[in-house]
């Protein structure tokens, strides 16, 4: 399986110079195993740079995983070429939201005043799936949801696909005491090859906005090295982190995996691409 990141920010794109390096999109992932339709893990504005490896002719079929509704997460859909032409095929996969059926919720963003464009009007077939806490199959893909701790309605995703297991929990947020970690999200984790995890504060910031829904990168650290698993990808960066910040956050967090033994961590760029 590949894995391919596309936009790895969390809250709001932050391209400038600064942040060259890691990058400024939002939440885009792709999954690749050969002969099989792509899987999408969120439709943050990295989408768009996702495009230029999808045919455009009518000919793309896919599925994407959403973890919940906040722009980060789905921003990039509007500028999504390769659905916008006949014959096009995007199966969408998120959790059921209580303002009503998943296609209301998206109709809800991408219309005027709000975007030029609504979804009837795309040309390829766009369809939603609501789910919450769910196991299913896409092609030889086995995909496990479970809620996850944040603000709003937000799971995560297992992938068991290709002999290869991923884990993504893009969102997370962690107890006050960074110390319990949701039976569902180990679930989701357990013995995975690769886990995608919310690595958006560091301690001294978790300490000022505790409650936005997310988690420090030593908790990341904490939920893979109690999942057993085998790679960390910390993702989801705080727009305020520019390269040389997340160079030292990313050495600082492999001492301490180091020491509680999870084997491998990575920091999530605009272009990595990691084969399992
Ligand atoms: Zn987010
Ligand atoms: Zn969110």
């Amino acid at each position: 399986m590949k894995v391919s990141f596309y936009g790895v920010r969390g809250s709001c794109p932050c391209p400038c110079p600064a942040n060259q390096r890691y990058g400024g999109n939002t939440a885009s992932i792709a999954l690749a195993v050969e002969g099989e339709d792509p899987i999408l893990l969120d439709l943050g504005t990295g989408l768009r740079l996702l495009a230029d490896d999808c045919p455009t002719d009518g000919t793309f079929r896919g599925t994407a995983l959403v973890t919940h509704i906040h722009w980060d997460h789905v921003q990039g859909l509007p500028f999504f070429p390769p659905v916008h032409v006949p014959g096009a095929v995007l199966d969408i996969y998120g959790p059921e939201q209580a303002e009503g059926p998943l296609e209301d919720v998206f109709n809800g963003f991408m219309r005027p005043p709000y975007f030029p464009v609504q979804f009837s009007q795309l040309q390829g077939d766009i369809r939603f799936i609501g789910v919450k806490n769910e196991i299913f199959s896409i092609g030889h893909a086995k995909v496990i949801v479970r809620p996850v701790p944040h603000v709003g309605a937000t799971v995560g995703y297992r992938i068991e696909w290709d002999g290869r297991t991923v884990a993504y929990i893009s969102d997370h947020q962690a107890p006050l005491d960074l110390e319990t970690v949701a039976p569902e999200v180990l679930e989701l984790c357990e013995d995975a090859d690769l886990v995608i995890h919310d690595a958006q504060y560091t301690r001294a910031e978790f300490a000022q906005k505790s409650d936005w829904g997310h988690c420090t990168t030593d908790y990341a650290v904490r939920v893979a090295a109690m999942a057993r698993a085998r790679h960390l990808v910390l993702f989801h960066h705080d727009p305020a982190h520019d390269d040389d910040q997340l160079d030292g956050i990313l050495a600082e967090t492999r001492c301490l995996a180091q020491a509680v033994g999870v084997p491998k961590v990575t920091a999530a760029y605009e272009g990595l691409r990691i084969e399992l």
